[in-house]
């Protein structure tokens, strides 16, 4: 369980990175020198205790933070 960020649809505006409690979305560089915000799927709980997903609250673009498969 949990979320995951749309790079194509990320403004790599950072407002997630400052509301997710568990701090397990990073600001990134990618190859090609662009940076990117990558969360760890493995310590991301879907903000199940805060009555869900903080980060996609804050985004700013709709669907830009969803569901991992
Ligand atoms: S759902 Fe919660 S724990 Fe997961 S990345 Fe978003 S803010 Fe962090
Ligand atoms: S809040 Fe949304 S648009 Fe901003 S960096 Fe995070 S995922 Fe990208």
């Amino acid at each position: 369980m949990a979320m995951k960020i749309i790079l194509d649809e990320c403004l790599k505006c950072g407002a997630c990175v400052m509301v997710c409690p568990r701090e397990c979305i990073s600001e990134e560089t990618d190859d090609g020198g662009d940076v990117v915000y990558i969360v760890d799927e493995s310590k991301c709980t879907e903000c199940e205790d805060e009555g869900g997903p903080q980060c996609r609250e804050e985004c700013p673009v709709p669907e830009c933070i969803v569901k991992a498969e």
